[in-house]
């Protein structure tokens, strides 16, 4: 039975005190679930993040991190100082990151490594713009992040990866891919880690949808068969809208 995920990526949103309310409303909310629920608070709420979550199955991951093990890379933050609070979860490759921080596959090939060296696990996004869709380009757009970012890690690494398809067109804009759109491509994208890892590798490994998740569309599309889980931006800024995601596990 492969792992299910609800991950919060929350993005550069929630000071402090936000960041510790939030927490607090989530924990006396959290349901039994099968999932295991990650949350990303921004860097400097990771450590009293840790700290208030430390009694509770919810994992702490950073939204990003360095590749450079430490020297001058002024405003960077390495995996030994993520590991020092205690994070071992760590996303890369967001959409945003790409974009708007001029992060290339190989840049996150560097940074996959980093983070496995240090024993991480590790949430690597990716997914096609509009335009890769309406050219019908998708499945190579996707196939050829998967080979320049990922791919070229050891069979063993696996155990530290979670996959987080994300349409950049269906993220932060209210759009979401159908569940048949999230099926069609999870399935490609399970059938590209056989080909290249083996069956084993790819029934295991866990597969989630990000795009304009929400409470009213979670559970069908969670309900498709290589749907694992959720990479989840706005909705899990409220904690009754992030446990009604949970809830349709
Ligand atoms: P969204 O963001 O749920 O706000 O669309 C998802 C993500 O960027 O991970």
């Amino acid at each position: 039975m492969r792992q299910k995920i609800v991950a919060g990526n929350w993005k550069m949103n929630k000071n402090a005190e936000e960041t510790q309310t939030l927490l607090q409303d989530l924990v006396s909310k959290l349901p039994q679930t099968e999932a295991q629920i990650i949350v990303a608070p921004t860097f400097v709420n990771l450590a009293s993040a840790v700290n208030q979550l430390k009694n509770t199955s919810v994992i702490v991951a950073a939204q990003n991190m360095h590749q450079a093990e430490n020297g001058a890379y002024t405003g960077e933050i390495s995996a030994n100082m993520l590991e020092s609070i205690g994070v071992n979860t760590v996303i890369l490759g967001h959409s945003e990151r790409r974009s708007y921080f001029g992060e290339t596959d190989s840049i996150l090939a560097y940074k996959v490594d980093t983070a496995l060296k240090h024993n991480m696990k590790i949430i690597f996004c990716f997914g096609e713009e509009l335009k890769d869709r309406q050219d019908k380009q998708h499945f190579n757009v996707v196939e050829n992040q998967l080979r320049d970012g990922l791919f070229h890690i050891a069979n063993e690494a696996w155990n530290n990866i979670i996959l987080a398809y994300e349409p950049v067109w269906a993220i932060g804009t209210g759009e979401t891919a159908t569940p048949e759109q999230a099926q069609e491509m999870h399935e490609f994208i399970r059938e590209t880690v056989r080909h290249t890892f083996g069956s084993s590798i790819a029934e295991n490994v866990s597969i989630l949808y990000g795009g304009s998740v929400k409470p009213d569309n979670a559970k069908e599309i969670f309900g498709k068969p290589d749907v694992d889980g959720g990479l989840i931006g706005g909705a899990a800024l409220k904690a009754d809208d992030f446990v009604a995601i949970i809830n349709g596990i």
